[in-house]
Order: C-alpha cells, then sequence, then structure tokens
C-alpha cells in the first residue's frame, strides 16, 4: 500500500529544500543556524503590490478566475514583455501560473516525448533536470567554464543538438553563477538554434531586474525569427521579493501556451486570485525600490567576496546578477577538520559549514558543477556579516 509510482524514482527532493529542512531541525535544537542556502530576497514586498493583494481580498476577488489568469493581470504581462524586452505577445500569447517553477514544469510536460533530449547548462538551477525526468526526458549536460564567465560556446551547442533534443534552457542572470548573456552572445546561440528547427528554446528570466549593471536581453527579442519557438519565463517572485505569492508568467507561441493552459486547468487551476491582483500592481507599479535593494545586494557582495578572499582555499568571481557567490573549494577538497574528518567532497564542506560553523550553503554537485558551494548573500547584514565570520575561522580549523 506505500509502493509509489516508479516516477516517483526519478525524482529527488529539491536540494535547496533539503537544506532548509536541516536548518530549521538545527534551529529547532536551538543552534544559531544562519540559512544562506535559500533562494530569495529578505526585503519585504513593496507597500504598493501588498496593498494591491489586500484590496483584492476586501473587493471580494477571492473566485475563480480563467486559468490562464484574469484579463487585467495578462495585459500587464503582455504590457510588460512590450516595455521591458520590446516583444510584442497577443492575449493568448500569455499565461500566469503558480511561480515561474510550475511554468517550467507544464511547458516541459506539455512538449517531451519518452527519451526527448532536454538540453540544460551547468551550473543549472536545480530544478530542471528532475523536472525533464517527471516527464519522461532525459537531461543533456552541456557544462560552461568558470573561465567562459560559465556561459554555453555556440559550438558546444551546435555540437549537442541531435534529432532527438527538444529544449535548450537558458538561465539568465543564472542561478547559481550569476552569469548574464550579452546580447552578441545569445544571438550566437540563436543563429546555432535558427539551423535547427526541431528545437525549442525556453529562457527563463525569472532574475531579469536582479542585475548589478549592463543590460539584459533575452532570446526572442534578439532573434525575433525564433519568437515561435522560444518560451520566455518569468515572473515576480525575485524582483519583487514575492517568493511567498507564487505567481509567474511566461510568453511563448499560442500552441504551447494554449497546451499549458490545458495541464493548467486539470491541475492548479488559476493562480491565487490575491497574488494575481498584487502582481498586476508590480508589472504597473515601476521599480523605483529597486535601486535601494540593489545597493543592499551590491554591499552583501562585496562583503561576501572580501570573506572568500580571506578564506585560504576559496575563490570566487563577483556575479552580474542574481544574488548568489558561486564559490571555487577545490582546493579544500581533502583537507581534515579539527575533529579529524577528511572533507572528500563539495557536499563534505557544505556538511561541515552547516555542523561545524551553523552556515547553511548547497553544494555545486546540486547545480552540476563539483567542487563548488553557493552562497545566498540576500540577508540582513549583521547576519551576513557574523557567518562570514563563521565560515572565515571554519576554513582557518581546516589543516
Ligand atoms: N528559475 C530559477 C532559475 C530560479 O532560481 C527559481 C527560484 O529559485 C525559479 C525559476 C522559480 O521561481 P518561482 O518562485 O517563480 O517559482
Amino acid at each position: 500500500s506505500t509502493k509509489l509510482a516508479p516516477r516517483m524514482r526519478r525524482v529527488r527532493p529539491s536540494p535547496t529544500a533539503v537544506i532548509s529542512d536541516k536548518v530549521r531541525a538545527l534551529l529547532a535544537q536551538g543552534k544559531p543556524v544562519i540559512n544562506l542556502g535559500e533562494g530569495e530576497l529578505n526585503f519585504d514586498t513593496p507597500a504598493h503590490i501588498k496593498r494591491a493583494g489586500i484590496a483584492a481580498i476586501e473587493r471580494g476577488d477571492t473566485k475563480y478566475t480563467a486559468v490562464a489568469g484574469t484579463a487585467e493581470l495578462l495585459a500587464a504581462i503582455a504590457e510588460k514583455f512590450q516595455r521591458d524586452n520590446g516583444i510584442a505577445y497577443t492575449s493568448k500569447e500569455v499565461i500566469a501560473g503558480t511561480g515561474a517553477k510550475h511554468l517550467i514544469f507544464n511547458a516541459l510536460l506539455a512538449t517531451i516525448d519518452t527519451d526527448d533530449e532536454v538540453l540544460v547548462c551547468a551550473p543549472y538551477w536545480v530544478s530542471y533536470p528532475d523536472m525533464v525526468a517527471l516527464a519522461d526526458g532525459r537531461t543533456r549536460v552541456l557544462p560552461c567554464a568558470a573561465a567562459d564567465g560559465w556561459k554555453l560556446r555556440p559550438e558546444v551547442l551546435r555540437a549537442a543538438i541531435g534529432p532527438k533534443t527538444r529544449w535548450l534552457i537558458l538561465n539568465s542572470p543564472n542561478n547559481p553563477s550569476g552569469a548574464i548573456y550579452t546580447h552578441d552572445e545569445l544571438k550566437a546561440l540563436t543563429d546555432v538554434l535558427l539551423e535547427h528547427d526541431h528545437v525549442l528554446l525556453m529562457a527563463d528570466d525569472i532574475y531579469e531586474q536582479v542585475r548589478y549593471d549592463g543590460a539584459f536581453f533575452t532570446p526572442a527579442q534578439v532573434e525575433p525569427r525564433l519568437k515561435e519557438r522560444t518560451l520566455t519565463i518569468n515572473g515576480v517572485s525575485k524582483g519583487y521579493s514575492m517568493t511567498g505569492w507564487r505567481l509567474g508568467y511566461a510568453g511563448g507561441p499560442a500552441w504551447l501556451i494554449a497546451a499549458m493552459n490545458t495541464l493548467q486547468s486539470q491541475s492548479t487551476s488559476n493562480p491565487s486570485t490575491i497574488s494575481q491582483a498584487a502582481a498586476v500592481a508590480a508589472l504597473r507599479g515601476g521599480t523605483a525600490f529597486m535601486s535601494d535593494w540593489l545597493a543592499a545586494l551590491r554591499a552583501g557582495r562585496a562583503a561576501v567576496l572580501a570573506c572568500i578572499a580571506r578564506c585560504q582555499g576559496l575563490s570566487c568571481s563577483a556575479s552580474e546578477g542574481a544574488f548568489y557567490a558561486f564559490v571555487d573549494c577545490s582546493r579544500l577538497i581533502g583537507a581534515t577538520t579539527p575533529d579529524g574528518t577528511r572533507l572528500h567532497s563539495d557536499l563534505d564542506f557544505a556538511n561541515y559549514l552547516l555542523e561545524a560553523a551553523h552556515v547553511g550553503v548547497v553544494h555545486g554537485g546540486a547545480f552540476g558543477v563539483e567542487d563548488h558551494i553557493r552562497i545566498a548573500y540576500a540577508v540582513a547584514p549583521a547576519t551576513l556579516a557574523e557567518a562570514c565570520r563563521r565560515i572565515e575561522a571554519a576554513c582557518a580549523a581546516l589543516r
């Protein structure tokens, strides 16, 4: 009776959720753990957005809506794509869902046939391979080198595409590396895809607003000829500090949006009406709050870089976007902890930081790149400073 479906063998719990669970367990034991494993900003959702959610409740906007979202939200999403990205989507080419995560899952579920391949650039967001596996597909990992700024090279893409290739997933700004593709770098990749019209392109732009310098481009904007096979994923989670509201959106060809709508209609239905109203306010309300947020994030990034520079055996370059430091710990593999334990892997190092220093980070293996850890630095400055002190002490104690 406790037998699970075979597909459950293909999926692991999200490693970031595992870290958070471990942190919660240690906190429950009274241990003063700092969690730098969570992928979210510590800022409050801006007041005008919260007010829109409250107003929706008080107005009685608490009933089912169209599965893809209210007409008003779909219009706000289309406006956003036109205004920020120069992409014209009709109301049939956009959809809102319960987080970008669920939209990505639905898109894969709607399109992948058994053993179809999905090209995923490493380091990658932890969920792509498991979602592909749940959709009966296969992930083909395309390694990206630190020396290339963790970006996919066009010749690597060209060599990887085969008859079974269904999707390429690009994520810029990248979680965990923070890499942002320039216009020309994207163009070089879209040029390759133009040669292969059986391949769909998913652009995961969820960190679009979290950039320290430089412009943002998305593939459907860079190469309009690919618009008919590109799904542009975005959401309010990261740019508006709204992770808990669970509201993502996507733009893409009508056939694909319709299929995602069908899946949504038989699973979650519409995203929360309260979140939809808040998302309208977010998308139409400007980003005046963002410069303060970015100043705080820049300070966090600088604090982590300074900490890493003081830790012998660790190294890291400055992220261009998102709020993670992807730290090379290869020189610490093989080191011995004060209690005599040997660190055999990045996972061992992450566990050591958690148990000995009470700092939660995610090991690079979870993102497809070993010998690294990911430090999420969007936490309060004092918390980050304390975490940095502990990381330095823990590294100094290694032999
Ligand atoms: N894509 C990437 C790269 C992410 O890092 C995340 C969240 O961590 C998501 C998508 C999902 O965001 P949402 O909260 O909209 O589901």
